[in-house]
């Protein structure tokens, strides 16, 4: 980072000739990625997310907007009116995954990481983000069902996974009938429309615009923006979107993938997406 394209093309290539004595460095959970430079591509959205005050800021408006929304719609609610009811996505959405980060920046990857995300979500405790836990009890505490709606894969346990991670934080609702968790599939809808048949969803919340409506699964970035322009009503009514500078459909959109395997092509495709908009200083 902030080194000038013609450096970096001479840097990169010297720095995988020297492969070997930074894979040493990573254990062995680390073999899918290597590093590539001493940059890691990773480390300044990770340090947003382990220390910018902006960054739990944003979670609690967003929560705060959340409530404003349901308590709007509590008072509309009348009797014979279908119950209320709020679909949320868990990772980064409700369960901060910012250890999960801090580790694979200490072992030198740069993209998202599955065997060792696999192993996370089982071996340590995802906390709540900021807000969370409040917003889900109050909504509760006001009659409003939580359905959590996920993506994950680790296997014949994912389930149960996923349910122990919830549970741990003493969420409302844990259960069979409340949790989803969609093993083949990023493709929320189908789990959507059928809560909202016999619920009025008042409330969609995730990190990634595709947990708020399948309609953004579109793998271009000028498609992506057009489509939020096009939907700009909806962000703080009945969609909550929070902030998520590492991963998610943004990324599949630079990479064509979600997770992208470090290589100098997609260090470059990293700079592409960069310099997207960048001004070009009159020559003299
Ligand atoms: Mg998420």
């Amino acid at each position: 980072m902030g080194l000038s394209l013609s450096y970096r093309k001479l840097i990169v290539p010297a720095v995988l000739l020297c492969a070997g004595s930074f894979s040493a460095l990573a254990s062995e959970e680390a073999e899918p990625s290597k590093p590539l430079s001493g940059s890691n591509l990773l480390i300044s959205a990770v340090a947003w997310k382990q220390t910018a005050a902006e960054y739990r800021a944003l979670y609690y408006q967003g929560f705060n907007i959340a409530k404003l929304h349901l308590d709007n719609a509590l008072q509309r609610h009348g009797e014979g009116d279908k119950p209320l009811a709020i679909i949320t996505d868990a990772d980064d959405t409700i369960l901060s995954t910012n250890a999960y980060w801090g580790h694979l920046i200490e072992q030198d990857m740069e993209f998202f990481n599955d065997p060792i995300w696999d192993r996370w979500v089982v071996e340590a405790q995802p906390v709540a983000t900021p807000g969370a836990k409040e917003f889900l009890d109050y909504a509760a505490s006001k009659g409003v069902e939580i359905f959590y709606v996920t993506s994950r894969e680790q296997g014949e346990d994912t389930f149960n996974i996923a349910l122990n991670n919830l549970k741990g934080n003493d969420f409302p609702f844990v259960d069979a009938e409340h949790l989803t968790v969609l093993r083949e599939t990023s493709n929320k809808e189908t789990r959507q429309k059928e809560i909202a048949n016999d619920f009025n969803v008042v409330l969609y919340l995730g990190d990634n615009l595709n947990d708020l409506s399948r309609s953004y699964y579109v793998t271009d970035v000028e498609e992506r923006l057009a489509l939020v322009d096009e939907q700009k009503s909806k962000f703080g009514f009945e969609h909550i979107i929070f902030p998520n500078p590492t991963d998610g459909h943004w990324v599949r959109a630079i990479f064509g993938e979600s997770e992208p395997p470090a290589s100098v092509e997609n260090v470059n495709k990293f700079r592409d997406a960069a310099t997207r908009h960048s001004w070009q200083a009159p020559t003299e």
